[in-house]
């Protein structure tokens, strides 16, 4: 995607740090490409999980608090995540959950794509959706997953809402996206030319409210091209009455929050200056990284986060 619109990346919480890089990685070959800690919360890990360079539009990231219980899926939060892979690819990614033991459902197809449904270890909804255009860009190969099948980013994240209005006044008046159309009980909204990353998806659920825990999603980011574009969407938001956080130094990027209407998180993050930041692109994700003011602790951090593998 040239313009800077759409998903940044997704953050939810998993249950443990070692199961959750086994899936993620190996399982669907993403490139762990950071690792750090929860910047609230350092005894816990922060794990980027993306493309080559996790670049805007592919991280997943995790929170895992260690042994905590899995939330409930509901209304107010983000629920299904897709990643893109070539339409080409499906056989081939059926074909490896089945031969890896991984519950899915069969091929379905929506809005000209063909989703697969399957759940992560703790539950959370991924999709692997394959799309006409995931082909044109670069596959990350891994140890487990060729580069011409590889997952190349998010197709989009649906949100599962009491009401949608509100909402998706937020994703037109302000984050760049408009109404594709309406299919499949959902109301597709696209940004930019709707490809990496370009597409929500809102969902009007008559179901129980969500709660947050394992396999729940903690928020979505946004793209901003910069400092500027995101003072201009946070003016945006506070025009139609949503306030937001002042912003925050995330070290790969700079985010301001702020509470949807419909109850889920959203934060602005910038494009720059993303993960190359503090290690070169070949060493991304190898060791513990952390931010300056945390580097006096490095040793009691170190001693009580979890082993990944
Ligand atoms: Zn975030």
């Amino acid at each position: 995607m040239t313009d800077s619109v759409g998903i940044h990346h997704v953050t939810a919480a998993a249950t443990s740090a070692r199961g959750n890089v086994a899936f993620y990685t190996r399982e669907l070959g993403l490139r762990l490409v950071k690792r750090t800690v929860n910047f609230d919360d350092p005894t816990t890990w922060h794990l980027y999980y993306g493309d080559e360079t996790g670049r805007p539009g592919t991280a997943l990231t995790f929170f895992p608090w260690e042994g905590i219980p899995r939330g409930r899926h509901g209304t107010g939060q983000a629920e299904e995540i897709g990643f893109a892979v070539p339409k080409a690819s499906i056989a081939w990614w059926s074909e490896r959950l089945s031969s890896r033991n991984i519950a899915h459902d069969l091929p379905k197809k929506r809005f000209d794509e063909t989703v697969i449904a399957l759940k992560d270890p703790d539950g959370m909804l991924i999709e692997i959706v394959g799309t006409d255009w995931a082909g044109k860009l670069p596959g990350y190969a891994s140890a487990d997953v060729p580069a011409e099948h590889a997952i190349r980013g998010f197709s989009g994240v649906s949100l599962w809402l009491d009401d949608t209005e509100a909402t998706a006044a937020v994703l037109t008046g302000v984050l760049g996206f408009r109404l594709l159309g309406e299919e499949d009980g959902r109301q597709r909204f696209v940004a930019g030319d709707g490809e990496l990353g370009g597409v929500i998806d809102l969902r009007k659920v008559n179901w129980q409210s969500g709660a947050f825990a394992g396999g729940i999603v903690h928020h979505i980011a946004f793209r901003a091209a910069d400092d500027d574009t995101q003072a201009k969407m946070a003016n945006a938001l506070r025009d139609l009455g949503i306030p937001t956080t002042e912003q925050k130094d995330r070290t790969y990027f700079r985010s301001v929050y702020f509470r949807e209407p419909g109850g889920v998180l959203f934060e602005i993050a910038t494009d720059e200056p993303g993960f190359a930041v503090d290690e070169t692109v070949e060493a991304l994700g190898e060791t513990l990284k952390l931010p300056a003011w945390l580097e006096p602790q490095r040793g009691v951090i170190e001693a009580h986060l979890p082993p990944l593998e």
